[in-house]
């Protein structure tokens, strides 16, 4: 099983236990003993204790990193003592050493010294880390480091870390761990650091990576980017990873809100599916999702399975599909947004658009009819962006009479124009006309009421009767000031969680083949929602 390793600063021992203990206790089997600014004593003094902690079987592991400044570390000590520190952590127990390519370029006799410490090692055999970082940028020759570190004889583990400045660094990273575990040589961590390289370390021991860093929770990282160890270990289900586990993820900007990598690893989980689905962030823009795409699909051909898309790359996706041949279906190219993308290990691809139905599952669930039992009813949108124009689309295919009614008017008008030829109508009116007796059905497409701003409904639901039907699709609050108004005027209320629900449930489905837990999504997401 790949290890994931918790970094600790150490500073004094009894801290640095205290840490280790809590880093079991949070499942560790590894940690990352930074000792920059620890002397020599403490250092040793911290490897020694690590021997003797650990859970029933399982010794805890070390590795001992004492990183220069020139590095991007902290320690300012002569180089000669550093290299002094790092041996002797070998030879008192610790596991791994990690030693920068740079420092066996600047000493022609350090590597030999390692060599030689290793030999000697105390029996308990230990390995050492051969790394080269790069805190700012990728750097431009990455094969050429990659052969540097190759060409190190007798190291255990190359690591080579950079700054990803999209997802695209990331796959690469993924991408050389893949290839170097089928050269036969030793084991290559390599590392895209930063909130673009996120993939990298969720995904590592799905692609050959010896072990990945983590945090505790409520600690800071060595480096930018580290996932929290409970995180890592239940969410990404690392220790379930490997050569054959699929990749699914969620692309979008930002994303540190989005509720699918919670409800989509679930539903893996429970049905004990060999897969992962991880945030994939992409800067707003069609080049930026273009160029994501083009990574994704060229580089890890036959491993990524499908992808959610969400805002602002639904319009995005679906161009993308247009220009690389694939399918899209038809209601997603009518609302011109995918937000489900399949992927074929031929390359193929193909495109829909979970909203709808996911919206018309919940709402004809509260509603207690059929689908087509819609025809010819009335319904009101609030709203004329991308959440009206399929709940419109979605209402409209089935027969409804729908009106739009938006802030700015032309948008709603422009979204009636270009939703004609369905089986029933798209007409706009003002935003002023909008009266709790318009319609039938009522559908809040507008962020209004949403979490900060939580007293600030869309519509007064004085008109509300028990004849009306509310649904709101925003889910945060759970219960919206409109549905808490609707309700008390005795009218149905549909809550937005209920479409998140049943859109990702259509998409897990069309991601597996097999039934979506929908109760187990709806549970997850009302749970983190709840703390929230
Ligand atoms: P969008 O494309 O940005 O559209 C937002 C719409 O809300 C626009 O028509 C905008 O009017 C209107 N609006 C914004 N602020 C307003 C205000 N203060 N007063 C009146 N109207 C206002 O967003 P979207 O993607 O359609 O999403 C809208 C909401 O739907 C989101 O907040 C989300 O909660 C919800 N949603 C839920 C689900 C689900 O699964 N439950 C899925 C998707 C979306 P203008 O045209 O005048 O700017």
């Amino acid at each position: 099983m790949t290890p994931a390793a918790v970094p600790i600063f150490v500073e004094e021992p009894t801290a640095t236990v205290a840490a280790m203990q809590q880093a079991i206790a949070a499942g560790a089997t590894l940690v990352e003993l930074r000792c920059d600014r620890a002397s020599q004593e403490i250092t040793l003094a911290c490897v020694r204790a690590a021997l003797g902690l650990g859970t029933a079987g399982r010794r805890l592991h070390t590795i001992v990193t004492v990183r220069p400044l020139w590095e991007g570390g902290k320690c300012d000590a002569p180089e000669h003592d550093r290299v002094a520190m790092l041996l002797a952590a070998l030879g008192a127990g610790a596991d791994y050493v990690d030693i920068e390519l740079g420092a066996l370029r600047r000493g022609a006799n350090v590597w030999p010294r390692f060599l030689q410490a290793r030999e000697i090692g105390g029996g308990h055999q230990p390995k050492i880390i051969v790394s080269s970082h790069d805190f700012s940028d990728i750097p431009a020759d990455i094969p050429a480091q990659l052969e540097a570190l190759r060409h190190v004889p007798g190291a255990d583990v190359l690591k080579l870390v950079w700054k990803a400045r999209s997802v695209a660094d990331a796959v690469t990273a993924l991408d050389l761990m893949r290839r170097q575990t089928m050269t036969g040589g030793p084991p290559l961590l390599a590392l895209a650091m930063g909130e673009f390289g996120q993939p990298s370390r969720l995904l590592g021991a799905a692609f050959g990576a010896p072990f990945t860093f983590a945090t505790l929770p409520g600690t800071a990282g060595s480096a930018p980017g580290q996932p929290p160890l409970p995180e890592l270990l239940s969410l990404y289900h690392w220790r379930g990873q490997d050569a054959h586990t699929q990749i699914f993820g969620v692309i979008g900007y930002p994303l540190g809100h989005s509720l699918s990598p919670l409800i989509h690893n679930a539903g893996l989980q429970q049905q004990a599916v060999n897969a992962v689905y991880v945030p994939v962030l992409v800067e707003r823009g069609y080049e930026n999702f273009s160029s994501a795409m083009d990574a994704l699909r060229n580089t890890l051909p036959g491993r990524i399975g499908g992808l959610s898309i969400t805002i602002p790359h639904k319009e995005n996706a679906l161009r993308y599909i247009q220009e690389h041949t694939g399918k899209v279906e038809p209601l997603a190219g009518r609302i011109g947004a995918v937000n489900t993308l399949l992927m074929e290990p031929n390359g193929a691809m193909e495109g829909l658009n979970s909203d709808l139905p996911g919206f018309l599952h919940a709402l004809c669930a509260g509603m207690n009819i059929r689908p087509e039992e819609l025809a010819g009813r009335t319904a009101a949108i609030l709203g004329a962006g991308g959440a009206a124009r399929a709940v419109a689309a979605a209402l409209a295919d089935q027969g409804a009479q729908v009106v739009v009614y938006n802030r700015t008017h032309e948008k709603a008008d422009a979204l009636a124009r270009s939703l004609g030829g369905f089986r029933g109508t798209v007409t706009a009116a003002p935003w002023e006309a909008l009266q709790g007796d318009a319609a039938k059905i009522f559908v809040n497409c507008t962020p209004l009421g949403m979490a900060p701003n939580i007293d600030t409904p869309p519509m007064p639901a004085f008109d509300f009767t028990p004849r009306s039907v509310v649904f709101d699709t925003v889910y945060n609050p759970l219960e919206t000031r409109l549905l808490r108004d609707a309700h008390a005027a005795g009218a149905v209320t549909i809550p937005g969680l209920e479409m998140f629900v049943q859109q990702a449930a259509v998409q897990f489905e069309r991601f597996t083949g097999r039934n979506a837990p929908a109760g187990l999504f709806r549970n997850r997401a009302t749970a983190a929602l709840e703390v929230k």
